[in-house]
């Protein structure tokens, strides 16, 4: 990134160049933000990235007799609005601070890296969002336990600012998948890894690759072991998890290195089972506009909608919770039995809702604490944090289900803490400890009387100033200080001859001249020793405070997750009452039966006076696998496959849907396609990506899956398409590893006829109705399929040229009365190949056989005889149109 030879040691440097590149060469792949009294320098490359990147100026500094180097910088207290510019832009950062005082260094100032910040590595508040965890990655693949597996990815995940830590493993052809479901913001490898791990990486992630030697399974092991200062990792219950640790040693030793060793936050590691949950793809992801839209981030996403939490950690989890739905019915239905008890009682939500506003970040002040970050109002937030857990737990006891008593009973309400804190700092500490009166007084005897002499000299000046003014005459008498000579008597010009002579002249100013005496410097030195030995004594009782706080980490951390869990669960019974959201009914089987669903963002976001028309889903392996929808553009085909996705993800997500009522077959993974789009940069077209999308999803359903399908075939000729979406539907039901429950929205009316052919599709069509020539959209789902798309219409309301409309509808109205074209055949003889197939559309043709230099009047006049229906005309209308048609001749 930054280290060219630009950046390298030469002969002749200056000592201070030489310091600097011995720190950056110990640095690689980070921009060293180098500090230099009141300024963060940056040289060479890096100073050209942050020029870039920051838009500061871009000078040159002398390197004594070597050549000069390029040099930008920034005043130290712009590094919060610099640094996160920094992060976001994908660069790693080196903060390398002057570690001694300037005053007593005798040569060059110590320096030395205190801390790297990187996209995945942020603890600063302003590097992170409340809301969202911020992860960081890292993967080992190797050869699995089972000699007859294939190669399996060994994946650890962790977030420096709460501490959470994890590891897992999955077959390494699923590795993108997890990893689209941990979204983390940068990963970690081998160097001849990075390749893979780019095509399987996360859109935004950065990758950093690290030495083989971190990938070992002793090194590994030895990070883990003497970190959490354990003999082997079996109370971790990761033991089976051989490649998974490699990843977590690796990733440890990273945050390690990043962090300069301060991790004591980081309390547990735990093995992420993740056959528990439903593994998302990247596209399933995007196109379920789970976490994000596609245009609006948050906004008009599913988590906008379910987000009510009230804690950041609680937001946090809940974002989690959206990405990995649940794969046992247990898990599910403990979830669930949870959010009834909360729905039935509107007391008990709202009272717990209450309780829980005031909780904060709790998960992340921790972090703070353990980490010596913590200020003095985030100790005293965690004190009003805990205050809440008694209530909390009291409110619970009204709650009957088992995931409520399990919160209530894990909940520890730490009085000790509470009471140190509540005795240690006042009711409203300042911000920062460096603005003093965080201690409560009474507390430590010494700073009371510290601060009494600190006080109390104030008011001894005071009195001086008074006692010396009368005993002098001189009436504007004043005390004053400076940093040069401390404490002084300013007498103005007019009262000079009245200075008393044992007092020491020390400055002359215009207008007057200032003076000490030895009793006021006796006093200075009392008072301003007591002030500093103030400020000291509060730092180190502050820090005494914070480190017993931080004693408690592991038990603090596991109450931050169960107040987390129960703010989800709360804010899923909010969601349910607001938005009439039913607890639907989970089963083993493969039926899936959705009454009156409705799309849970769709309709909040349509205007106002347009109602949301609910619509019934069913599906079921054995007789109803395959639901090919069809209709007219605009008529709602994706929103009811989008909706049916959503419902039965948030059914396995624990929350209740957005339908009438429902029955869920639980799904093992959910699969969708959707729409076009292209990868130019990694060489793919639009219709390779839409293939690509198809082919992972048929390599990976299985018949527990959930496909939707929406329009697949259409980035190609209309004959390449129309067979392979043939195909698609033959495959999806002959096949029965992936025999799963499909949604398959289609513009090829031709596919209907399968429904007569393939025992279990069924074909519906989203109604419309046309009205003066206009189509007016019901929104309705029902049997039977559809055998126009309307597509003019819908290019009519976006507003194509009218004559480029009506040159439509003469073309189409001729395709359509063309004979039928030949009949597409499969290549292998298959049970249904020799049926008929539906006319398809022939070759587009040429322009209309009308007479040439005709107007686009007289060529609809034309069109309009043509239309006639000379048989269904009584004599008295033909007279009208011809009266109509005339006129619209000599209109032109
Ligand atoms: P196309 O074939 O052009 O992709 P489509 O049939 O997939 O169209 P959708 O994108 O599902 O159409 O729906 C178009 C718009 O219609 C939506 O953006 C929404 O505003 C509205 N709409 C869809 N379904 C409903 C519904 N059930 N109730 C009310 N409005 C709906």
């Amino acid at each position: 990134m930054s280290d060219t030879a630009a950046s390298k040691p030469m002969k002749g440097q200056t000592p201070l160049m030489r310091q600097y590149f011995s720190i950056k060469k110990q640095h690689p792949g980070t921009i060293l933000l180098f500090r230099m009294g009141d300024f963060y320098e940056t040289f060479g490359d890096d100073a050209r990235e942050a020029h870039k990147a920051l838009g500061i100026t871009l000078t040159k500094r002398s390197n004594g007799a070597a050549s000069d180097v390029a040099l930008a910088g920034f005043p130290y207290h712009s590094l919060d609005t610099y640094l996160p510019k920094l992060v976001r832009a994908g660069y790693r950062v080196a903060i390398c601070e002057q570690v001694e005082d300037p005053k007593t260094a005798k040569t060059i100032v110590r320096r030395d890296v205190v801390e790297i910040v990187t996209p995945g590595v942020a603890l600063r508040d302003n590097l992170l969002t409340p809301k969202q965890s911020t992860f960081v990655a890292a993967v080992h693949v190797g050869r699995g336990s089972r000699a007859d597996a294939g190669p399996i990815a060994g994946v650890a995940f962790a977030d420096a600012s709460t501490g959470e830590f994890k590891l897992a493993e999955v077959p390494e052809a699923s590795l993108a998948s997890f990893l689209a479901s941990v979204a983390p913001a940068e990963i970690l490898c081998i160097k001849s890894r990075i390749p893979a791990v780019q095509k399987a990486g996360f859109d935004r992630a950065i990758i950093t690759p690290l030495d083989d030697w971190v990938f070992t399974a002793d090194q590994a092991r030895e990070t883990l072991t003497s970190h959490f200062q354990t003999h082997s990792l079996k109370g971790f219950g990761v033991e089976e998890y051989a490649l998974g640790q490699v990843a977590a040693g690796a990733l440890l030793h990273y945050l390690t290195e990043t962090q300069k060793g301060l991790l004591p936050h980081m309390q547990r590691l735990e093995a992420y089972e993740s056959h528990a949950y439903m593994m998302l793809d990247r596209q399933t992801r995007r196109n379920l506009e789970l976490v994000s839209s596609m245009h609006a981030g948050e906004e008009g996403s599913l988590v906008s909608i379910m987000d009510r939490t009230l804690t950041p950690m609680g937001g946090r989890m809940l974002r989690q919770w959206l990405v990995r739905p649940l794969r046992e019915l247990a898990a599910i239905q403990k979830r669930q039995e949870a959010v009834r008890d909360l729905v039935a009682s509107r007391s008990l939500r709202t009272n717990l809702r209450t309780l829980l506003r005031p909780i904060g970040d709790l998960e992340r002040m921790v972090a703070r604490a353990c980490t010596g970050r913590a200020s003095p109002r985030d100790i005293s937030g965690l004190k009003e944090a805990l205050l809440q857990i008694p209530p909390i737990r009291e409110g619970l006891e009204r709650a009957s289900a088992h995931a409520l008593d399990a919160i209530a009973h894990g909940l520890e309400p730490c009085p000790d803490v509470v009471e140190l804190v509540s005795r240690a700092l006042v009711d409203e500490p300042p911000a920062q400890l460096k603005d003093g009166g965080v201690i409560r007084s009474g507390y430590h005897a010494e700073l009371d009387e510290l601060r009494a002499i600190s006080t109390g000299g104030k008011d001894w000046l005071a009195r001086l100033q008074q006692t010396e003014s009368e005993r002098t005459g001189i009436s504007s008498l004043k005390i004053g200080f400076n940093k040069v000579f401390g404490y002084y008597l300013e007498v103005t010009n007019a009262h000079k001859d009245k200075v008393p002579a044992a007092w020491i002249r020390k400055q002359t100013l215009v207008n007057a001249e200032r003076y000490i005496t030895q009793e006021l410097k006796d006093y200075e030195e009392k008072i301003l020793g007591a002030e500093d030995r103030l400020i000291q004594l509060e730092a180190v009782l502050f820090s005494e405070v914070r480190d017993h706080v931080a004693s408690f980490a592991s038990i603090l951390q596991a109450n931050a997750q169960l107040v987390a869990t129960l703010d989800v669960l709360c804010s899923f019974a909010e969601t349910a009452v607001e938005e009439r959201h039913v607890c639907p009914e989970m089963h083993e089987g493969s039926e899936l039966d959705i009454e009156d669903g409705r799309h849970p963002v769709v309709e909040h976001a349509l205007p106002p006076g347009e109602p949301f028309i609910p619509n019934s889903v069913r599906m079921d392996a054995d007789t109803e696998q395959i639901l090919l929808v069809t209709g007219p553009n605009m008529a709602g085909k994706s929103v009811v496959l989008r909706q049916t996705g959503l419902i039965v993800l948030l059914a396995q997500v624990g929350a209740f849907v957005p339908a009438k009522q429902a029955r869920i077959g639980l799904v093992d993974r959910i699969f969708t396609r959707v729409g076009a789009s292209d990868n130019l940069a990694a060489g793919e077209s639009t219709f390779l990506v839409e293939m690509n999308e198809t082919a992972n999803i048929l390599n990976n359903a299985s018949a527990k899956s959930l496909i939707l399908l929406d329009e697949v075939g259409r980035g190609t000729s209309t004959f390449d398409g129309l067979s392979i979406a043939w195909a698609i539907v033959e495959y999806l039901h002959d096949t029965p590893r992936v025999a799963a429950r499909t949604m398959f929205a289609t513009h090829y009316h031709e596919l209907n006829v399968l429904e007569d052919q393939l025992e279990r599709v069924k074909s519906y069509r989203i109604q419309v109705q046309e009205h003066d020539g206009r189509v007016i959209f019901l929104r309705k789902m029902v049997p039977g399929g559809a055998d126009h798309s309307y597509g003019i219409e819908v290019a009519r309301m976006a507003g194509l040229p009218g004559p480029l409309l009506k040159r439509s509808r003469i073309i189409l109205n001729e395709l359509e009365n063309k004979p039928p074209a030949p009949v597409p055949m499969a290549a292998e003889p298959q049970m249904n190949l020799f049926a008929p197939l539906a006319p398809a559309p022939a070759p587009a043709p040429g322009r209309s056989p009308a007479v040439p230099g005709l107007t686009s009047s007289e060529e609809d006049v034309l069109d309009g005889l043509r239309r006639l229906d000379v048989d269904m005309t009584t004599p008295l209308e033909a007279l009208q149109r011809l009266a109509e048609l005339q006129k619209k001749l000599s209109d032109t």
